[in-house]
C-alpha cells in the first residue's frame, strides 16, 4: 500500500488466551486464534502510516485496536485505495464469512451504528471470499490487495511472560 487513503482490514494472530480491558469499550476474553479489525485510513499519510501505527505498540491506547494490540500482533492486512470510505460494508461482509463471531459488541464502532469494527475468527478467512462479496455488493470497487506486515513489539499477554 503506499500513502494514499483508502480501507483495510487488519489480520491478527493471538496466540494466548487471556483477558484485556478495552478502554470504555469493556473487557475482552482473548482466545488463541485471528482477529479481524476494520478501518479506514483518511488523514495524512494515508493507508501506509496507519498500518505503520498498528505494527508498533502505542505507548498510549487510543483507539480500542491499540488495547488489543497487546495480545494479538498483525500478521496480514487486506486493503484497497478506492476513494470511498468503505469501513462499513467491509465490517458486514466480515461478519458475514464463515465461523465469524462478534467477541466484543461496540469494538472500533464508536461512531457508527456497525454492530462491531472487530470479529474472531478459530482460522484466517479467505480473502477471495470476502472479495466476491465486496464486489457483488459494491459494482465498481477498487481493487483489494493483501500484504504481509511485519511488527514490533510483544504479542504475548501479561500472564504469558516468559514463553516469549
Ligand atoms: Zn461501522
Amino acid at each position: 500500500m503506499d500513502a494514499r487513503p483508502g480501507t483495510y482490514a487488519l489480520l491478527l494472530r493471538a496466540r494466548f488466551g487471556g483477558r484485556i480491558q478495552i478502554g470504555r469499550c469493556g473487557s475482552l476474553a482473548v482466545r488463541p486464534g485471528w482477529y479481524v479489525y476494520i478501518g479506514s485510513a483518511f488523514g495524512p499519510g494515508g493507508l501506509r502510516a496507519r498500518l505503520r501505527h498498528h505494527c508498533r505498540l502505542a505507548e498510549r491506547p487510543h483507539w480500542h485496536i491499540d488495547y488489543l494490540r497487546r495480545a494479538a500482533a498483525p500478521e496480514f492486512v487486506w486493503y484497497s485505495h478506492d476513494p470511498q470510505h468503505r469501513e462499513h460494508g467491509w465490517a458486514e461482509s466480515v461478519g458475514r464469512l464463515d465461523s465469524a463471531q462478534v467477541p466484543l459488541p461496540g469494538f472500533g464502532a464508536s461512531d457508527c451504528d456497525c454492530r462491531s469494527h472487530l470479529f474472531f475468527f478459530p482460522h484466517p478467512p479467505c480473502l477471495s471470499v470476502f472479495r466476491r462479496q465486496i464486489h457483488a455488493v459494491v459494482p465498481g470497487h477498487a481493487r483489494i490487495a493483501s500484504a504481509a506486515l511485519a511488527h514490533t513489539g510483544s504479542d504475548s499477554m501479561d500472564d504469558a511472560s516468559g514463553e516469549y
